[in-house]
């Protein structure tokens, strides 16, 4: 079941770069600028918290390594080179421009080197990546105005939405209607983490006043029925993150996950791994752990592939591509393990 699931071809819509740096390249890149580290006897425990704002700290420290064209072209080459492994074809990835910039980088050293990395990881491995602006919900709604009015000014094909990242329990999505309308308004794809750890009404607002095409997370959907059975009958897409918020959440009790509810009510979820290095994860761990502690079938992880593809903002004719192909490769591989 795990060669299965780290065959079949996968979309990726729930990553974040600072997330997905290996704990050796942040040292070398803390190292390179002088940054300090928390004592460590191996790079890999560097990733190693007691709750979510100790990661979120981890995540901003790491920032301060990264501050020249080389190195945002390294750490997005290396997260899309680990993807293509195990088989991601397509992402749309979160990076935080506020963060970047003030830990000293400018916009255009961050996008013209993720963007390096793309065209490199495209070239090497065949992965094709986007790039999605998030809001830090934990700064201001005029830092939020401010990142998108950068983000027009400096446009670029490969930063195609923005969305909405760290912690949300006291920072409601409201605060960014004015981000959002902004954004909106000059074409750009919307998206924003929604009730990982915060009510369900959440959902609504980020569906009705910002006017999200997708959720992020979306867990606590589960305590209500009308906005369950509202996102299930509109065709809302989740993107759900099993290691990284049983972690926080859940107390590491995967049975007991919402996503296992989320997937028999009927909603439309596709997983992916958040923060891989971060959480021990991989494209493939994320899987295996919903075949093994969420009831997953086969037919349930093609209907998430079929539902990563419908929730990517690519044009329809790419999708139906997508599909056609997709399934055709799927359903082959599925019959080797029948
Ligand atoms: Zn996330």
């Amino acid at each position: 079941m795990s060669a299965f699931l780290k065959a079949i071809p996968k979309v990726s819509l729930h990553v974040h770069l600072m997330g997905s740096v290996q704990a050796r390249t942040a040292v070398d890149l803390c190292t390179k600028h002088g940054v300090a580290l928390p004592d460590f006897d191996e790079p890999d425990d560097l990733y190693d918290y007691p709750d979510i704002y100790k990661f979120l700290h981890m995540y901003d420290n790491t920032a301060l390594g990264v501050i020249d064209h080389e190195d945002f072209a390294r750490i997005c080459y290396e997260t899309l080179s680990e993807a293509a492994a195990h088989n991601v074809r397509y992402r749309e990835m979160f990076f935080n421009p506020t963060t970047h910039m003030a830990a000293g980088a400018s916009y255009e050293t961050c996008v013209d080197g993720l963007i390096d990395g793309i065209n490199a990881a495209r070239t090497d491995h065949g992965i094709e990546c986007r790039l999605i602006a998030a809001v830090n919900r934990m700064e201001s709604p005029e830092l939020a105005v401010e990142m998108v009015e950068t983000l027009l000014d400096e446009p670029r094909d490969e930063v195609i939405g923005i969305g909405m990242d760290y912690a949300e329990a006291d920072f409601p999505p409201e605060r960014f209607w004015k981000a959002y309308a902004m954004a909106e308004d000059a074409g750009l794809h919307l998206t924003a983490h929604q009730s990982e750890d915060a009510p369900p009404r959440n959902i609504e607002t980020c569906l009705d006043l910002l006017g999200c095409e997708r959720v992020d997370h979306g867990y606590h959907v589960i305590e209500s029925v009308p906005i369950m059975t509202r996102c299930r009958d509109e065709g809302v897409v989740f993107t759900c993150t099993p290691v990284s918020t049983a972690w926080v959440y859940f107390g590491d009790d995967f049975a007991s996950h919402p996503i296992r509810t989320m997937k028999d009510f009927g909603l439309k979820i596709m997983l992916d791994c958040d923060d891989p290095p971060m959480f021990q994860t991989d494209p493939t761990r994320d899987y295996v752990i919903a075949a093994e502690h969420m009831g997953f079938t086969v037919e349930d992880f093609r209907q998430c592939m079929l539902n990563g593809i419908d929730g990517t903002w690519l044009d329809e004719p790419t999708k139906r591509q997508m599909r056609r192909m997709w399934t055709g490769e799927f359903d082959a591989l599925a019959a080797q393990i029948d």
